[in-house]
């Protein structure tokens, strides 16, 4: 994929930046007991994407392989989170400059060929602030019917709400780049069904700020998460501390087509 673009004046994107997530991962550890250890993991691979965000600060048109110089960091994160099949995947690349190369790209061309979900979480932790940057830069056009992000060419993670003359207007964000784009509300972004009685929406009274958007059609849902609700809600930190919602969702036959990143592989 050629990635080109004009520059964007920067408070045009709608991107959230790291402080402010790990400062809601924070507040939400407390809020939500429950998921307290999935957040203090998403805590810890923040700082080390941050510390990447930050050492790519300045540059234009950064090289992929500059990633590479953060693969010792990676080690210390994974070595901290004690995660098995983490540190199974990661010595298994080891200090391999040229798999590590094949494994950004893939990944970065939408053609990912991971030998485990442990080494796509790998992958991904070190591409995503790139990808972040890279496209924070371009200016995106696209319809408000386009199921894949008009800036990478990835799947949506989540669909969000904002506020939007006394509605709510729907986008999608990207599970890469974190680029949200317009996005019909009555139109399923898995299999494109239109007819509303085939689209319910599902919400629990203990999750203001989360919905499930289901399809009856193709059987998928979409984490809908709701800032004309709660204004200090952060999309993919408040996906994690509403994770029960999927786990009810999924009770009810609905499968989630892009499953957030920051869950760690059980095997
Ligand atoms: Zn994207
Ligand atoms: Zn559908």
């Amino acid at each position: 994929m050629v990635i080109s673009g004009t520059a964007l004046n920067k408070s045009a994107s709608m991107k959230f930046s790291w402080d402010e997530k790990i400062s809601r991962a924070q507040k939400l550890s407390t809020d939500f007991p429950t998921t307290k250890e999935i957040l203090t993991v998403y805590m810890r691979v923040a700082k080390l994407q941050r510390a990447i965000s930050d050492g790519l600060h300045g540059t234009d048109h950064p090289d992929i392989s500059s990633l590479l110089g953060f693969v010792p960091d990676l080690h210390k994160l994974v070595n901290n989170l004690g995660s098995a099949p983490l540190k199974e995947a990661l010595e298994k690349i080891g200090k391999n400059a040229t798999r590590w190369s094949e494994l950004l790209l893939q990944y970065w061309e939408q053609q990912p060929e991971p030998e485990s979900p442990s080494e796509a979480l790998l992958t991904y932790i070190l591409l995503q602030p790139y990808a972040q940057h890279v496209t924070s830069q371009m200016q995106i056009h696209s319809e408000n019917t386009s199921p894949i992000c008009p800036a990478c060419g990835n799947a949506p993670e989540l669909a969000v709400l904002r506020e939007y003359n006394n509605g709510a207007r729907r986008s999608l964000l990207c599970s890469l780049c974190s680029t949200e784009w317009e996005f019909r509300r009555v139109l399923c972004p898995n299999c494109a069904e239109q007819n509303k009685e085939k689209l319910p929406v599902f919400s629990a009274e203990e999750f203001t700020q989360a919905r499930v958007e289901a399809c009856e059609t193709c059987k998928t849902y979409i984490k809908c998460i709701d800032l004309s609700k709660d204004g200090h809600a952060i999309p993919a930190v408040d996906d994690l501390a509403t994770l029960p919602l999927d786990l009810w969702a999924q009770e009810q036959g609905f499968s989630r087509q892009q499953p957030n990143m920051y869950l760690l592989p059980s095997s």
